[in-house]
């Protein structure tokens, strides 16, 4: 999608800080992090929101959570622990309409957010 920010980014085209890819997956930096451990893992292929994702098989969905376990373990938050949330909608607070899991960690996490 052309005028897709995160296809800018998963084509080199929009500079980001990647911290891990994979043939189908790429994870890097939140521009504005909200956690010492912020990172954004999409597929690279554009698919607006979780249920697109979910919907289009072919393990898709498992890779972007494998990538980020993979990140959370790179991040040295994998046994103090973290959170991946994928915002999906308006009430929500989706801002980016190409799927990204937020991987949050580094510092004590409330439940339930906001
Ligand atoms: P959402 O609100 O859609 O769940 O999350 C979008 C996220 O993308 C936000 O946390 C925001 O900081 C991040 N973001 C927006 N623009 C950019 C950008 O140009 N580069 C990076 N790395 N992150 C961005
Ligand atoms: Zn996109």
């Amino acid at each position: 999608m052309s005028d897709c920010l995160f296809c800018g980014i998963a084509a080199g085209e929009i500079p980001a800080k990647t911290v891990r890819e994979s043939s189908r997956a790429i994870a890097f930096r939140d521009i504005n992090p909200q956690a010492p451990a912020h990172v954004l893992v999409i597929p690279r292929a554009h698919y607006a929101n979780l249920a697109e994702l979910a919907a289009a098989g072919d393990g898709l969905l498992d890779e972007v959570a494998t990538l980020a376990a993979a990140v959370a373990a790179d991040e040295g938050v994998a046994d103090g622990g973290y959170r991946v949330v994928f915002n999906t909608g308006p009430d929500a607070g989706q801002t980016v309409h190409h799927v990204h899991a937020h991987l949050l960690g580094g510092r004590p996490l409330e439940w339930p957010p906001g």
